[in-house]
C-alpha cells in the first residue's frame, strides 16, 4: 500500500489530541446473558429466541433495541416481535408493556430466583423498511442481532455482556466481524462481547456463500462475504475482485489509518431482500440483486455501495456526532449533523469509486448532473433549508414517497455531495494546489489506527479542523448552505471545478441504469414535471410544472396520451414530436373510479441533465477523482 503525502505537523497533533474511547471492552462479564438464536426457521421467515439473564428478585424492565445505528431513526421493528413468555426457575412470570413506551416490558423477578427467561418468536413480514424490512429468504439470511434480544433498562450497552450462540439450517454457512468461540455442527457459539459489540456485528449465513479475501499488503485484512440465493450469482468477474482490493488501497491511503481488527462486507444478494447498506465498525451488511455481479449494468447501477458503506468505518461509526453517542438504544438520538455523517461519506464514497476503478470518472459526473440537477430545480427547497432534512430523518426514512418534490427527502446525502465538492474545491483553490479535502479526511477521520472506537465531534470540531488544513470561513459556508431556501442548489464546487450542467435530449447510461435499478421508474420531472413508478402510477408532480398547473397528482395513473393508448415509449415519442411545437400534450388518467382529461402545457422535449467541461477553468472534479495508490491487475487464477 502507498501512503499518502504526510500531513502538516498541525494536524498530526490534532489527529493525537483525539483520545479514542473503545467502542467495546474486550473482558467478559463472569455472568454473561445467554442469547440462543435459533435460525433454522429462517426460510420460514421466523427466528426463534432464548435469553437467559442473571437477574435479582423484584421489579425488572426489559426493553427491545429501539433506536438502531445507521438507520437514524426508532425502527427496531417491535411490531415483529410475537409469542413472548418470561420464566423464572420453571414457572411463568407474568409481563406487562409500559403504557407509554411499546418497546419496554415490566416485570416482578420472584423471590428465590436468580435468572429469568426469556423467550420470543421474529417475525418478517412481507413487506417494510429497513429494519423491519426482508432479511431472509429461503437461501440466505442476514441476522441483525438488535431484533433478537431484550436487555435490562437503564444500564449502559457497553457494559451488558452477551454470550451468543447461533443454530443455523443444515448446510448453511455464516460471515461476521464477530469471533466464533466453538462450532458444534450447525451451532456456532461466539465469543462473549459487550451489548454495543453484538449489535455491530451483523451476521450473514446462507446455503450458497463465497469468501474473498481483498489483502491488503499492509494493515487489517478485508474480506468480502457473498452470499445469494443461487451458486451462479457467486460469480465476481477477476475486474471486480481487484476494483474492490483497489477500495481497499485507495480507502486506506485517504484516511491513513484503520478502526477494525478485520473488516467483512457482508454482501447478500437476492431479488427476496431489501436492498440498502448499513454499516458497522467492522463489517457493512450490503444488499443487491441476485445479478449484481453477473450484469454489467446492475454492476454500474450498484458501484457505490460498498465504497460508501466502507466510509463510514471512518465516518459515522468511529467519528460520531456528538448527539447520535447514546448509552442505550432507547434514547433518542440527535440527527443534525446528518450532513456531516452521511453527506461526507456519501462525497467519499463517489469520489473512492472512481478511484478504485469501480465507476469511471464519466459514469461519476453522469450521476453527479443527474443530482445537482434535481436538486437545483426541487421546489420542496424553498421551504425547508437542508439542515431540516437532517433534523427530520426521523419522519423522512421510511415516510411518504409520493410529492418528494414538495416535501424533499434526505436531501443531506446528495447536496451533501455537492457542499463538501465544494469546500474540496475551495481547499485545493486557497491552498495552490497544495492541500484538499484529503488532508481533512486523514486528520478528522484517520486518527491512529487501532480496534474500533468511538471519538464524538461537534459542527465547531468539523470547522476547526477545516481552518487548519485552509483557513476560511467554514463556519459561514456551511451556515449558508445549511439554511438557505433559495431556489437553487449550491452548484458552486462543479462550476469552480471545471464543469458546468447543462441538458441533453438523450439519457445518460447513468440514467438508464439507475432507472432500471429502481424498478424501472419513469422520471419526467425535469420536462412534464412528474415520476411514475414501475407500474405506470404518478409518484410524484412538481408544483409550477406542466403536470402541476393541469392538476395531475400522486396516485393517478395516465392510460392514454394524445388519443392513443398510453406506454412509457408513446409518452417519450410524443414528447419528442411536440418539441418547440405550440400543441399541449393530452393525457387521460385513471383517477380512482374516475377518468378524467389533462392537458400539459410543455414544448421543451426531454431534458436530461448532463455536466460540459468549462475550458477557461482548471478541471479539478477530474483531478479528484484520480486513483492516488498504484493501479492493481485483476487475478484470473484466484478466480
Ligand atoms: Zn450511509
Amino acid at each position: 500500500m502507498l501512503r499518502g503525502p504526510r500531513p502538516p505537523a498541525v494536524l498530526v497533533l490534532l489527529a493525537a489530541l483525539l483520545a479514542p474511547v473503545p467502542a467495546s471492552a474486550t473482558t467478559p462479564a463472569a455472568d454473561p446473558i445467554r442469547l440462543s438464536v435459533d435460525a433454522t426457521g429462517a426460510p420460514g421467515r421466523l427466528l426463534h429466541v432464548k435469553l437467559d439473564l442473571p437477574a435479582r428478585p423484584g421489579p425488572l424492565t426489559l426493553v427491545y433495541p429501539k433506536w438502531i445505528p445507521g438507520n437514524h431513526m426508532a425502527s427496531g421493528p417491535i411490531g415483529d416481535l410475537t409469542g413472548l413468555h418470561l420464566s423464572a426457575n420453571g414457572r411463568p412470570v407474568e409481563w406487562e408493556r409500559d403504557a407509554v413506551d411499546p418497546f419496554a416490558f415490566h416485570c416482578r423477578v420472584p423471590t428465590g430466583a436468580g435468572r429469568l427467561e426469556v423467550e420470543f418468536d421474529r417475525l418478517q413480514s412481507a413487506s417494510g423498511h429497513l429494519a423491519s424490512g426482508r432479511s431472509l429468504t429461503s437461501r440466505l439470511a442476514v441476522l441483525d442481532w438488535n431484533e433478537l434480544l431484550l436487555y435490562p433498562a437503564g444500564r449502559p450497552a457497553e457494559g451488558i455482556v452477551f454470550a451468543a450462540r447461533l443454530r443455523l439450517p443444515a448446510g448453511w454457512s455464516y460471515g461476521t466481524a464477530l469471533a466464533t468461540a466453538r462450532v458444534d455442527g450447525d451451532t456456532i457459539e461466539f465469543a462473549p462481547v459487550p451489548l454495543t459489540t453484538l449489535v455491530d456485528s451483523p451476521v450473514q449465513a446462507g446455503l450458497y456463500r463465497r469468501r474473498i479475501e481483498l489483502g491488503p499488503a499492509a494493515g487489517p485484512p478485508v474480506a468480502v462475504d457473498i452470499a445469494c440465493d443461487d451458486a451462479t450469482g457467486l460469480l465476481a468477474p477477476p475486474e471486480l475482485v481487484a476494483q474492490w482490493k483497489q477500495l481497499v488501497a485507495e480507502a486506506t491511503a485517504l484516511f491513513g489509518a484503520t478502526h477494525y481488527r478485520r473488516y467483512e462486507f457482508l454482501l447478500s444478494l437476492s431479488d427476496d431482500l431489501d436492498h440498502f447498506g448499513l454499516e458497522h465498525h467492522e463489517s457493512s451488511d450490503d444488499r443487491a440483486d441476485a445479478r449484481a455481479l453477473a450484469d454489467d449494468e446492475r454492476r454500474a447501477a450498484d458501484a457505490g455501495l460498498l465504497p460508501h458503506e466502507y466510509v463510514h468505518s471512518w465516518n459515522g461509526t468511529y467519528r460520531r456526532p456528538a448527539g447520535m453517542v447514546r448509552p442505550d438504544y432507547q434514547e433518542p438520538q440527535r440527527t443534525e449533523l446528518l450532513w456531516v455523517y452521511e453527506g461526507l461519506t456519501e462525497y467519499l464514497g463517489w469520489l473512492l469509486t472512481a478511484r478504485s476503478g469501480l465507476a469511471t470518472p464519466e459514469w461519476q459526473r453522469q450521476e453527479l448532473a443527474g443530482e445537482a440537477a434535481w436538486l437545483d430545480r426541487t421546489p420542496g427547497r424553498t421551504w425547508r433549508p437542508l439542515k431540516d432534512t437532517a433534523i427530520a430523518t426521523p419522519i423522512l426514512f421510511g415516510g411518504p414517497t409520493s410529492w418528494t418534490s414538495r416535501r424533499r427527502g434526505a436531501d443531506y446525502y446528495e447536496e451533501g455531495v455537492l457542499i463538501w465538492l465544494e469546500a474540496d474545491v475551495l481547499i485545493r483553490q486557497r491552498s495552490g494546489g497544495r492541500r484538499s479535502l484529503d488532508d481533512f479526511c486523514r486528520a478528522f477521520l484517520g486518527g491512529r489506527s487501532g480496534p474500533p472506537a468511538v471519538v464524538p465531534y461537534t459542527s465547531e470540531d468539523v470547522v476547526k479542523a477545516l481552518d487548519l488544513v485552509a483557513p476560511y470561513d467554514w463556519r459561514g459556508f456551511f451556515d449558508t448552505r445549511l439554511s438557505s431556501t433559495a431556489p437553487h442548489a449550491p452548484l458552486g464546487g462543479i462550476v469552480a471545478g471545471g464543469w458546468r450542467l447543462a441538458w441533453s435530449d438523450t439519457a445518460s447510461a447513468y440514467e438508464r441504469a439507475a432507472a432500471r435499478a429502481s424498478g424501472d421508474r419513469t422520471d419526467l420531472r425535469l420536462s412534464l414535471g412528474f415520476a411514475l413508478d414501475g407500474e405506470g402510477v404518478i409518484t410524484d408532480v412538481v408544483p409550477g410544472s406542466a403536470a402541476g398547473d393541469a392538476g395531475l397528482a400522486p396516485g393517478m395513473k395516465p392510460i392514454a396520451v394524445d388519443g392513443r393508448r398510453f406506454s412509457v415509449e408513446r409518452l417519450r415519442d410524443e414528447l419528442r414530436a411536440g418539441k418547440n411545437g405550440a400543441d399541449p400534450l393530452e393525457l387521460l388518467a385513471e383517477d380512482g373510479e374516475f377518468v378524467r382529461a389533462f392537458r400539459l402545457d410543455w414544448h421543451g422535449g426531454e431534458l436530461h441533465p448532463v455536466l460540459v467541461r468549462d475550458p477557461a477553468r482548471p478541471d479539478l472534479l477530474t483531478q479528484i477523482l484520480e486513483p492516488r495508490t498504484p493501479r492493481i491487475a485483476p487475478e484470473p487464477a484466484a478466480e
